[in-house]
């Protein structure tokens, strides 16, 4: 079996066997990127030489007979959003353009202590601030599937670059959805961790009570080795939680018997493209046939959760945005008059349209006026939306759902209505603004061949439990096997 396209665990047993080397298995991938990133545009950046040293450091250990991490000289991408020593991190921002971080974020040390080799930094939306990637600075990625369409957003990069075995596994960032709907766009396995999960230092801020990091993989197992390697408590984030870490990659290969899973009659509604609800309820069917009980259940507020995610997320990024000075970091403006417009005007340059829209909403529900009606009112139904939740986890295991209302929308098709562009978003945000852990799987694939994923959300720290359910699936179905030809 060649390297491109081996499942992340195929080829790390093949890494183990001494069959491939790091060193081989990085050149494959880095050739990889050569021949389609031009077209598929997942790279902001790729150091060829920084990646084969590792490897080759890597191989080295082994041959030495030291033991290695898990990740044993697998490549990861990692999204521009998470900050790598010596590499630049520009958020696809022109605000970062030319930022090196003097650190690591916690996840890239976790990558690194894990034997990793760090294949490249991917585009996204500017500030994770999309769900199509086409917010980028830089550059539009495309889906593999169909360069025509997006990737879906805002870890577009990471998610097109599993598709296209341009890298076997990578990191994405999820606050709205981001890991899960550009996964579920390209037909790749997914999961955003319970908040708390995974430690936030070194990622750059969007909303903090919601961004968390995750894995994107080409099958389930690969999303449970990395999350294993990215999961544990850190001290230098506050809101990093300090309860043991599973061996995800082990447990993953026992199937749970007699699994409850719960759908929402919310979910299903008018909106829904039909072939994306007929993959999810084909998807419940082979659930059922490995003896699962399927469950209606209910989630009232869910209605409300792009309302109140389109002003919780705003408030938080108009704050954690107000970094961007011109002085602290980042671009500043060549010519201004004084100190007030040497910020405006090097804000106005620094940053791309849909940031600023979402500085403004934000800054506007925060205001003396407004914060009850808006930001206050946002976080009293982010509560009842939690507590539906809790209600329905209380008589079904996971919850099922699709993970976009549409398969892949073309590129431009909804860059002029931010609010369509929002909903998309629609099954996604609720997990985060309750915190919960969700993954996205191939499901099937709609008839003019564009992947459709289907969504399993679980409670706190259960990621081990999603990851469970879903390779269930995956072992009784083949949609994770198939591949784009990037043409
Ligand atoms: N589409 C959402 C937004 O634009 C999700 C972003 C994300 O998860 N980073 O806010």
């Amino acid at each position: 079996m060649s390297i491109i396209g081996a499942t992340a665990g195929e080829l790390l047993q093949r890494l183990e066997r001494g069959d491939v080397s790091s060193v081989e298995a990085t050149t494959a991938y880095l050739d990889a990127i050569a021949l389609n990133d031009g077209r598929v545009k997942a790279f902001l950046h790729v150091d060829w030489d920084h990646a084969i040293a590792q490897a080759r450091a890597i191989d080295e250990k082994r041959q030495r007979g030291e033991s290695l991490g898990i990740l044993g000289g697998l490549p990861v991408a990692v999204k521009d959003v998470v900050c790598t020593q010596g590499q630049p991190t520009t958020c696809a921002s022109k605000m970062l353009k030319g930022f090196v971080p003097p650190y690591d974020a916690h996840v890239v040390t976790r990558l690194k202590t894990s034997d990793a080799v760090l294949i490249g930094k991917t585009n996204m939306d500017e500030f994770a601030m999309g769900s199509s990637t086409e917010n980028s600075a830089y550059q539009v990625t495309r889906n593999p599937w169909d360069l025509e369409r997006t990737p879906g957003g805002s870890s577009g990069g990471s998610a097109a670059a599993v598709a296209a075995s341009m890298a076997p596994l990578a990191l994405g960032t999820d606050t709205g959805g981001s890991i899960r709907l550009p996964a579920g766009y390209c037909g790749v396995v997914g999961m955003k961790p319970t908040y708390g999960r995974v430690s936030r230092f070194g990622l750059v801020a969007y909303g903090s009570s919601l961004d968390q990091i995750g894995p994107f993989a080409n099958d389930v197992a690969g999303a449970a080795l990395l999350l294993e390697a990215l999961a544990g408590y850190d001290r230098r984030d506050s809101t990093s939680v300090d309860t043991p870490v599973p061996q995800y990659s082990r447990t993953v290969e026992e199937p749970l018997a007699g699994v409850r899973i719960g759908i929402a009659k919310e979910h299903f509604v008018s909106g829904l493209d039909r072939e994306v609800e007929s993959s999810v309820r084909a998807g419940l069917d082979v659930y059922k046939s490995l003896g699962a009980e399927i469950k209606e259940i209910s989630l009232p507020h869910s209605k409300y959760a792009v309302a109140v995610y389109y002003i919780v997320a705003p408030s938080e990024a108009s704050s954690n945005l107000a970094r961007y000075d011109g002085v602290h970091y980042g671009h500043r403006a060549a010519q201004f008059d004084n100190m007030i417009d040497m910020y405006s005007a090097s804000r106005g340059e620094g940053f791309g349209a849909e940031v600023k829209r979402r500085i403004m909403l934000g800054t506007y529900a925060l205001s003396a006026g407004y914060y009850d009606a808006y930001y206050l009112k946002a976080l009293k139904v982010r509560r009842l939306i939690r507590n539906d939740f809790d209600e329905a986890f209380k008589s079904v295991d996971v919850i099922a759902s699709p993970v976009a209302p549409t398969p892949a929308f073309k590129i431009g098709e909804l860059m002029d209505d931010p609010l369509a562009m929002y909903l998309s978003d629609i099954y996604t945000i609720s997990a985060n603004l309750a915190g919960l852990p969700g993954i996205c799987l191939p499901a099937g694939f709609s008839r003019n061949n564009l992947p459709i994923g289907l969504q399993l959300l679980g409670p706190p720290f259960e990621e081990e439990r999603l990851l469970r359910t879903a390779r269930m699936f995956e072992c009784e179905t083949d949609f994770h096997k198939r591949r784009p030809t990037v043409e």
